[in-house]
This record gives C-alpha cells, sequence and structure tokens, in this order.
C-alpha cells in the first residue's frame, strides 16, 4: 500500500491544566484524499493543523506526514519540513503586500533554493493553471479577495506539496468568490492534489471533499467516507 500523506497515531495535546485539546486521535490520510476536517469553535481542529504542520509537538503519540516523523522534528527541520512537504492557505490570505503577486508565489521556491528562472517558469505557470496571470505584476492589495485567495492557492502548490492544508479558506470571501475557491479546490483534487480542510463552511466541504471527520472534544465523533456504505444496523 503506498504511504498515507497523514499519518496520527494516538496523538492527545493538552495545553496546561485544561481538558485534552487532542485526545487520543488517529487519523490516516491517503494520497488523493480530500478531507474535510468539522466541529464547532473550540473542539481542536487548530490543534490539529498545527500538528500536522509541525508547529507544535503532541504530547503523546505519533505524527507521520509523507513518511516523515513530523513530531520530532527540532525548529530548522521543522521549517525545512514545511516548505518541502506541505503548502498552506488560510482564511485572510497571508500574503506579503508589498512584494507582487508573482514574487509572493516565488518565494516559497526562492526559499527552497530553486534557481530564480526555474522557480520564475513555475510561478508563470501556476499562475496562468489559476486564472490569474493576468495581475503577476499588481500588488495583493489590488486584488479582490477570490483572487488573492487563487494567489495564495498559487504560492502554497509552488514546491508541489503532497499536502494542501486549507484553514477556513473561504472565511473571509462572499458566496461567489467562496466558490469559485472551492471549485479551484475541487479541480486541483481532482488533478490528485491531496487535500485536508478545515472549515465551517458546509458547502465548501460538501463541494470540494469526499470525506468529512467530524471533531467534537478533542476526539473524531464521525469520520465519513460516502464511498465506503455502512451498513444501516451498524451505524
Ligand atoms: P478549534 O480550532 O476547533 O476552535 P482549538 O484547537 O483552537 O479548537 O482549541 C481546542 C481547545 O484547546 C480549546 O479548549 C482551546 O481553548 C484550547 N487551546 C487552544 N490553544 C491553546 C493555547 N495556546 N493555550 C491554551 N489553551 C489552548
Amino acid at each position: 500500500m503506498t504511504t498515507p500523506v497523514i499519518e496520527l497515531r494516538g496523538v492527545s495535546r493538552r495545553y496546561d491544566d485544561g481538558p485534552p485539546a487532542l485526545d487520543d486521535v488517529s487519523l490516516t490520510v491517503r494520497p488523493g484524499e480530500a478531507v474535510a476536517i468539522l466541529g464547532p469553535s473550540g473542539s481542536g481542529k487548530s490543534t490539529l493543523l498545527n500538528l500536522v504542520a509541525g508547529l507544535d509537538r503532541p504530547d503523546t503519540g505519533t505524527v507521520t506526514v509523507d513518511g516523515v516523523r513530523v513530531d520530532g522534528l527540532g525548529e530548522a527541520g521543522s521549517a525545512l519540513y514545511r516548505r518541502s512537504k506541505i503548502g498552506m492557505v488560510f482564511q485572510f490570505f497571508n500574503l506579503l503586500d508589498d512584494l507582487t503577486v508573482a514574487d509572493n508565489v516565488i518565494l516559497p521556491a526562492r526559499l527552497s533554493g530553486t534557481a530564480r528562472g526555474e522557480a520564475a517558469r513555475r510561478a508563470a505557470e501556476l499562475l496562468e493553471l489559476l486564472g490569474i496571470d493576468r495581475h503577476a505584476r499588481a500588488y495583493p492589495g489590488r486584488l479582490s479577495g477570490g483572487e488573492r485567495q487563487r494567489v495564495a492557492v498559487a504560492r502554497a502548490l509552488m514546491n508541489r506539496p503532497p499536502l494542501l492544508l486549507a484553514d477556513e479558506p473561504t472565511g473571509a470571501l462572499d458566496a461567489a468568490a467562496g466558490q469559485d475557491v472551492s471549485g479551484l479546490l475541487t479541480r486541483l483534487n481532482a488533478e490528485g492534489q491531496t487535500i485536508v480542510v478545515v472549515t465551517h463552511d458546509l458547502a465548501l466541504a460538501r463541494a470540494c471533499t469526499r470525506r468529512t471527520v467530524r471533531i467534537a472534544d478533542g476526539r473524531i465523533a464521525e469520520d465519513v467516507r460516502p464511498h465506503v456504505a455502512a451498513p444501516e444496523a451498524t451505524r
């Protein structure tokens, strides 16, 4: 069987004296899947994302992404891991406003040591693929929210990451722009990109994912894969 993109085993994380933010969570995401992580505020979604992104460590359990044990990485190793294995898309885009669109997209490749010419070619290709090439020389502040999120997706894909992680990618967009981003994620997944999206947006979850994982009180309350129909009697 192929290496899972994400493998969490028995992961727990508790902050200070509070209840566990994550409590013995095990989750496997395979290449090509698109998974929505749903759950009320405070249920542990951000904690889960931070652990997968190597921004935090579990108290117990292991986090493995595309064969890399993320929970054991130091600061430098974790930065290198993020650059090579994951692309991240955030609610508020997190673009650098004093760099052009093209330079924002190129940045991750430059940080990874890709030659300028090659990085520029890849950026141009992505901007075209995502339908924003005409804005390559503009600054992000001039673009609409939906366009900015496309730029953020292009930047996230720059280093061809095995995993695209999106944290409320439609949260700051109006309905039309949200549908646009949702359509884009659907298309990328159809082309083979593994996607994990944390969202409150049920329309987004329905449109661009085939699997929904519901978290409640730090535990996986439900993991639904419509393709693997559970017999009624055992539900
Ligand atoms: P969600 O993303 O689903 O809103 P979080 O992962 O942010 O949930 O939070 C899960 C629980 O952990 C909540 O009870 C929250 O208050 C707590 N928590 C999250 N981050 C911290 C932190 N840095 N310090 C203390 N408690 C935290």
